[in-house]
């Protein structure tokens, strides 16, 4: 196969996508497969695009992401939204055997996406601030503190290595198409989408 070739993206009811993915010995993140995994893991993101991809998304039940906010994702944004969102670049890095301590459990709710329900967005309520322990590319422990964007990123990423998925934690009543929030919502601000949906209501049970 040649390393330039995309990895077909798997998608919600694969089981794969529901297991708790493994650990990596220090001899397979050394090896030179984990290598070539990571550098076509990251050529399927940038494709897709998308800002992370876990390994369970393209079928290896490993504790594995890749993760990247590209600048030019960043800068188109509206400014406020930005801020809002406090969003900013992440250069590329690899995340492997992470483990997760929330830092500031103040809930930010935002519509997110995934790869694996590709064409649909929710609502979802992610801690502000995380601290993350792993392994990088080479196998070196490394601390990541991460605020805003950057912490929904790596609690979505993670969150898929256990084999969650965001639609385990969104409000149900945002979850739509994504061709619908852009037509009927894009550019609104969150609190009053969530309002005008009624997000925080559930019917009663009958
Ligand atoms: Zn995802």
């Amino acid at each position: 196969m040649s390393p330039k070739k995309l990895l077909p993206i798997v998608q919600l009811g694969d089981p794969v996508l529901r297991h708790v993915g493994r650990d990596l010995t220090p001899a397979e993140i050394r090896g030179a497969e984990a290598k070539a995994l990571i550098e076509r893991m990251r050529e399927t993101m940038r494709k897709a695009p998308g800002v992370g991809l876990a390994a369970p998304q393209i079928g290896l039940g490993l504790r594995l992401a890749v993760i990247e906010d590209q600048a030019s994702y960043v800068e188109e944004m509206d400014p406020e939204e930005r801020a809002a969102k406090e969003r900013d670049p992440v250069p590329f890095h690899v995340v492997i055997n992470p483990r997760i301590e929330i830092l500031d459990r103040t809930p930010v709710r935002f519509f997110e996406g995934c790869l694996s329900l590709a064409g649909f967005v929710a609502v979802v309520a992610r801690a502000r601030a995380v601290r993350v322990r792993c392994l990088d590319h080479a196998g070196k422990p490394r601390t990541i503190e991460a605020q805003g964007w950057y912490a929904r990123i790596l609690q979505h990423e993670i969150d898929h290595l256990d084999g969650v998925v965001y639609v385990d934690r969104m409000e149900p009543r945002t979850f739509m198409g994504s061709d619908d929030f852009a037509h009927h919502w894009g550019g609104e601000p969150v609190e009053l989408v969530r309002a005008a949906l009624d997000a925080a209501r559930l019917p009663p049970e009958r």
